[in-house]
């Protein structure tokens, strides 16, 4: 409906527009893609009222805040005040939350108008968006595909025109793959920029926040609202904001490395793999330092990611025990104990199931050494690896995902299969810094598939404005067209 968030605000500041009549097209658009499974919940009595009061400030001649009147979607592992949110999980079913995560508190004091909360994959473990209570949500370029996950309905609420911009969660990969399989833009900021306060743990030492948006210069805007330190957060930036407007805009030319074993892996689709070669080319063609860095640690970083992300899971997930809050079982039980294995049975859905066993095993005092340490050696060969890299190279490119979106099904039974998939996403999480997905491509199957850029902790300048001449200069296809 509006390229960016930038024409929608000069619409409105010229009345050719106003945040009711926006609200009631997004609002239509929810409806009329229901089919697709986005949202879990839709706010509409609350997003029109807000529209009335947004429209009424402009009108006293209010200057408008940064987000004003801007659709947002939030994944429903993000607690938003007196909504429900329940991590797509039984164990939450029906819970509202009692106070808002520093990220929505943010939005809300720029305005920003939150439309509703998205589908995702259960406690966001997943690549698919197929682990949900409330079952799947489809791609809508094409509906018998997945949208990736674990923040698949983010990502479809973006790419089918339901909201401006969405927030995800990544803590492998759940934002940039989705927005790799759905064409459209997902940024995993560095590990602290955006607070986690009130965003459900999965992993602490690898969540991260992120944004899904149309283009870069919308993602940016979100980020620098939500980024910032928090005195809820200790493992938030101690770094007050973030200032992008310096950003590089010159004609720079960048020191950009890739990894061989990357572009080589068996795993990697034949023409996702052609194109990032081209584009590599063509950067090269035109002046950027393009150099291959040997890797030889890609076949350590999903083994690496899957013990640690669950050993933190298993320990994280222990207060869902239905004594508190969420689900409770009514079975009669004999005592405590029972009553927590009934409970969280009952509530917890399959895959989280088996991650909590997982790491609940890797953490046992007689596995402990064998995967748990092990895995903690490799994130810190790979920490070590991405400092020295990042001392010569301004920034890594990489496959965002090895395959396009693919069918509803197809690696449900095969757990090690999804689990690959992550391959090239849960290298930014392990190492903890920012990595983004910038659609460029469409591959012959009709499907879109981006291409990954990471930079060195806390640089998301150089990122942003590599994503944006990426976007302007490299981008081989116009905007696929959804049924908008
Ligand atoms: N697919 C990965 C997992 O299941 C990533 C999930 C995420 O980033 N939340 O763990």
């Amino acid at each position: 409906m509006f390229s960016s968030i930038q024409e929608y605000q000069q619409q409105l500041l010229s009345g050719s527009t106003n945040c009711v009549a926006v609200v009631s097209h997004y609002l239509q658009q929810i409806e009329k893609h229901k089919n697709l499974n986005a949202f879990v919940n839709v706010y509409k009595e609350e997003a029109l009222q807000q529209a009335v009061v947004l429209d009424e400030k402009r009108k006293q001649g209010d200057s408008l805040k940064k987000l004003h009147g801007v659709i947002i979607a939030i994944k429903d592992v993000i607690c938003h005040k007196d909504h429900e949110v329940t991590a797509a999980s039984n164990i939450l079913k029906g819970f509202k939350s009692i106070y808002n995560a520093t990220a929505v508190q943010k939005l809300l004091d720029e305005d920003a108008i939150i439309i509703g909360s998205c589908n995702c994959d259960e406690f966001a473990m997943g690549s698919s968006n197929e682990n949900s209570s409330y079952g799947a949500t489809l791609n809508a370029f094409d509906t018998t595909k997945v949208p990736g996950g674990s923040s698949g309905g983010s990502a479809v609420a973006v790419q089918a025109g339901m909201c401006m911009v969405s927030l995800g969660s990544d803590t492998g990969g759940s934002v940039r793959q989705p927005a790799d399989f759905c064409g459209i833009v997902g940024i995993k900021p560095t590990y602290g920029r955006i607070s986690r306060y009130g965003l459900i743990a999965y992993a602490s030492s690898f969540d991260q926040i992120g944004i899904f948006g149309n283009n870069v210069d919308d993602v940016q805007l979100t980020l620098e609202v939500i980024a910032g330190a928090d005195d809820f957060d200790s493992t938030a930036i101690q770094q007050s904001s973030l200032n992008l407007s310096s950003i590089v805009k010159e004609e720079k030319k960048y020191r950009i490395a890739y990894f061989k074993e990357a572009v080589e892996h068996a795993s990697l689709d034949t023409e996702i793999s052609i194109a990032i070669n081209e584009t590599l080319q063509q950067l090269k063609s035109e002046g950027h330092t393009v150099e291959a860095v040997e890797f030889d640690l890609l076949d350590y970083v999903v083994p690496a990611y899957y013990v640690l992300t669950t050993a933190e899971a298993s320990s994280n997930l222990s207060r869902f025990d239905g004594v508190r809050y969420g689900h409770r079982t009514k079975e009669p039980v004999a005592d405590l104990v029972e009553f927590y294995k009934r409970t969280r049975s009952e509530g917890f859905g399959k895959e989280v199931q088996k991650r909590i066993l997982l790491g609940t095993f890797v953490l046992s005092a007689g596995y402990y050494d064998a995967y748990y340490s092990k895995a903690q050696k490799v994130r810190r060969l790979l920490t070590d690896k991405i400092v020295t890299i990042f001392k010569e190279y301004d920034a890594i490119v990489l496959p965002t995902s090895p395959t396009t979106a693919f069918k509803i099904g197809e690696k449900t039974d095969d757990p090690i299969a999804m689990y690959l998939a992550d391959i090239y996403t849960v290298f930014a999480n392990l190492t903890g810094v920012p990595a983004i997905s910038v659609p460029l491509y469409k591959h012959s199957n009709g499907m879109p598939f981006g291409l990954q850029v990471i930079t060195n902790k806390q640089d998301e300048e150089t990122l942003l404005a590599f994503s944006k001449l990426l976007m302007q200069q490299y981008k081989s296809y116009q905007h696929l067209a959804v049924n908008e």
